[in-house]
């Protein structure tokens, strides 16, 4: 593609499929070589154009000039003590790197997919806001996470392939909704990654235009809120965004998603010990979400040495959860998964040695 006497690449990862579409009607080919090209990209694992047969020649190599494809690359992988989850270390192409984390359920592979590097939300007891942002990601590196953990899985686990996404890892993806739209679209094609909608969950800190506008997409996700306190004072304390949405606005968005897309929200709940944790806390939020379409999702915290705060004692996780049960409202403490490999979010790629090496600990 020429501009100005200049060769200029285009990254094919980050293109919509009307977007590709319209890449190739300027180079005068049928639209059709979108969803062939994006067909063998990411359901059929291809890492070079001249692996796309059904491409004629010529036009694979134009394509390699134009759009060279770079392929998922992965600096670190840490594997669980249980071996049930792998975090992934992800290079990208300008020396900066995010984390995803693939963890095996009964029910299929779940990955948790970054979308920003780094976060500008500074939740108080997150690895990932401690160095702030440093950009968005493009739906192409979003795309390369699942890519990679699909590559992984294809060896070790007999030909796997993730089934369900949470876009929960670093990043606010509502804060990067262009990008996250196209993933999800992407991801959710049957010739692309092939996840239903209804198996990918977009994870907010509560980010309320961007849950209304998600809500009105027609595209029936899983909204999941890191709620993390039951009242504006104690919500405050640890996340900056509730000075802009408080609880009462962003609960009611959420009331509004579960009405307008018929998808029950997921509230998420991190217990930190001496902070949020205490029966009185369970019995005002038990208060707020009566009557609610929602789950609520008990996290007891996985502590990040930098922020200081610890996980409160499971007497005291089980007692937050039957609270909530007594007043009706569905709560579940969630699995531990990944301990032993820096799983809060935020902690590898703050651990990765300066310079880009992978931890010694690492295999890769
Ligand atoms: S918890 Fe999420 S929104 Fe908050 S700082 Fe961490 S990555 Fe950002």
């Amino acid at each position: 593609m020429w501009f100005g006497g200049m060769i200029s690449t285009v990254d094919m990862k980050s293109m919509s499929r009307d977007e590709c579409r319209g890449f190739f009607e300027s180079m005068g080919e049928p639209g059709y070589r979108a969803d062939q090209v994006l067909e063998w990209l990411y359901r059929c694992r291809a890492l070079s154009y001249e692996d796309m047969t059904n491409v004629p020649r010529p036009l694979r190599a134009e394509l390699a000039e134009v759009a060279p494809l770079r392929p998922p690359e992965v600096l670190a992988r840490s594997v669980s003590q249980g071996g049930d989850t792998t975090k992934y270390l992800m290079g990208l192409a300008d020396g900066n790197a995010v984390e995803a984390v693939l963890m095996e359920h009964d029910y299929g592979l779940s990955l948790c997919v970054s979308s920003q590097v780094g976060c500008a939300m500074g939740c108080a007891f997150c690895a990932s806001g401690l160095g702030g942002l440093v950009r968005d990601l493009t739906c192409g590196e979003m795309c390369d996470q699942v890519l990679a953990a699909n590559d992984d899985a294809a060896e070790r686990l007999d030909g796997a392939r993730v089934s369900s996404l949470v876009v929960m890892g670093s990043g606010e993806p509502l804060l990067n909704y262009d990008n996250v739209i196209k993933f999800i679209r992407l991801a959710k094609w049957d010739r692309g990654l092939g996840i239903g909608a209804r198996h990918i969950t977009v994870s907010t800190c509560g980010i309320v235009p961007g849950i209304l506008r998600l809500a009105r997409e027609g595209i029936p996700v899983t909204l999941s809120v890191s709620l993390h306190a039951p009242d504006d004072a104690t919500r405050s304390s640890i996340m900056k965004v509730n000075e802009a949405y408080p609880i009462s606005t962003l609960v009611k968005a959420c009331v509004d998603y579960a009405e307008i897309t018929g998808r029950r929200v997921t509230y998420e709940y991190a217990l930190i010990a001496g902070v949020n944790d205490s029966p009185a806390h369970a019995g005002r939020l038990a208060g707020m979400l009566r009557g609610t379409l929602c789950h609520v999702n008990l996290i007891p915290l996985n502590p990040v040495p930098e922020t200081g705060y610890v996980r409160p004692a499971s007497c005291a996780v089980d007692a937050f959860a039957r609270v909530l049960q007594s007043r009706g409202i569905e709560a579940t403490i969630r699995r531990e998964m990944g301990s032993g490999i820096d799983a809060a979010c935020g902690q590898l790629r703050r651990r990765r040695a300066p310079g880009g090496g992978a931890k010694e600990a690492d295999p890769v």
